[in-house]
């Protein structure tokens, strides 16, 4: 035991150490910390990625229930088993068309999707370009498969160029992975660039859209509806967690590609099929999200609204564009007094440290969604903004 003691002792004085604290969810967005010493006062969440407030949406809420009640609890067996039954058909047959792809595949979670789409992908032989901001189970995906892995600068397509016009040759299939919109810095890939890079060195292309399904494009369809390269992409992995207020995942691509996925992807041929009232949940944010566009226009004018806010604040740093605003702070043990600080008045942020982003970059990461109303994201960006400048 001494040595985890040491271990945990080193990651507690570098302002490093992780541990769960509980909290209540009380509806519209707002928590309540629940521990000892605290008087359980009421906080906007701004951590969450229920950008859309689909998780208390009664839509989801009434077809997960449908579903519960006539299936049942528990799938009780992989899809290759007895757990393959009509629904998720039905669901994956939406998400594909969804984000314009001929098929899809569900997962238990976006992290089995990465893994699993990764390794059925690449082995010892191929190599894999990942770009160096990309999410950790993408990395994991990368280490499992075997494939030499080459990281290239954030969102840098020159980088790109110069790492596979040296090492593409040399190795038989090449996959280039990136995600759409990154989940800790809120900024949008350069796809047309990279498409470009994939056709020339004759690579497969996968998409990570996480954070851009349900948000982006005419339908919801993500980043790659919006620029319209839906046929350029080889492979789009999406998650019913964030968004669309659900949970489990997919990939998306032509049929071929999932038929040789479902034949290699080792988190879907061994794991329990997602249950019932999941699905449920997940069909319904499909509904609902074609039914309402109008939601998406409401978060963007929200997140605009906030942003604003903070510059004429006094923030200077540079927002992006997404609903992921990251205010870089550098040192993990500020970002986290600054976090401390939010709580106290009445804003739940999460400081995020290495190794999720680089050392150096702590940072505090919010999300902005409709739960969150004009008033509120002022009063917000102003207690922000005066909190960075005092702590
Ligand atoms: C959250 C996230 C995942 C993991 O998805 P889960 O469904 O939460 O497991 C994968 N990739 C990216 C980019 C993410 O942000």
């Amino acid at each position: 035991m001494e040595w985890i003691n040491k271990a945990l002792n080193a990651k507690e004085q570098r302002s490093l150490f992780r541990e769960l604290l509980p909290i209540e969810k009380i509806g519209k967005g707002r928590v309540r910390i629940l521990a000892p010493d605290n008087p359980g006062n009421i906080l906007i969440d701004f951590s969450s990625n229920d950008y859309l407030a689909f998780s208390e949406h009664p839509a989801l809420l009434d077809s997960s229930k449908n579903l519960l009640h006539q299936f049942g609890t528990g799938t009780c067996a992989s899809r290759l088993m007895s757990g393959d039954l009509s629904f998720h058909h039905h669901l994956e047959s939406k998400v594909a068309s969804l984000v314009g792809q001929e098929g899809a595949l569900l997962f238990g979670s976006g992290y089995l999707a990465n893994v699993g789409v990764i390794t059925a992908l690449v082995g010892k032989g191929d190599i894999i370009f990942c770009d160096r901001n990309n999410h950790a189970s993408i990395y994991d995906g990368c280490l499992l498969s075997g494939a030499r892995l080459i990281r290239f600068r954030h969102n840098d397509a020159n980088d790109l160029e110069k790492k596979m016009r040296k090492e593409r040759a040399r190795f038989r299939h090449a996959l280039i992975i990136v995600e759409s919109i990154y989940s800790m810095d809120g900024d949008r890939c350069p796809l047309i660039d990279i498409i470009e890079l994939k056709h020339r060195f004759d690579s497969f292309l996968m998409v990570d859209e996480a954070h851009a399904l349900g948000l982006y494009g005419h339908n919801g369809g993500g980043l790659i509806e919006e620029e319209g390269v839906n046929s350029k992409v080889d492979a789009v992995v999406g998650t019913f967690g964030k968004a669309l207020g659900s949970y489990g995942a997919f990939v998306a691509a032509p049929i071929i590609t999932i038929k040789f996925i479902l034949n290699r992807a080792r988190p879907f041929i061994y794991s329990t099929a997602l249950p019932p009232a999941v699905i449920g949940a997940s069909l319904g944010a499909l509904s609902l999200l074609a039914e309402h566009p109008y939601y998406r226009k409401e978060l963007m004018e929200n997140i605009a609204l906030f942003k604003s806010t903070l510059t004429s604040q006094g923030i200077k740093q540079q927002l992006g564009s997404s609903q992921i605003v990251p205010i870089i702070i550098g040192e993990s043990q500020r970002a986290l007094n600054i976090a401390s600080s939010l709580q106290g008045h009445g804003l739940f942020v999460k400081a995020v440290r290495p190794p999720t982003v680089q050392p150096g970059t702590s940072r505090l990461r919010l999300s902005i969604t409709r739960h969150h109303s004009s008033s509120m994201l002022v009063r917000a960006a102003k207690v922000l903004a005066e909190t960075i400048a005092h702590e």
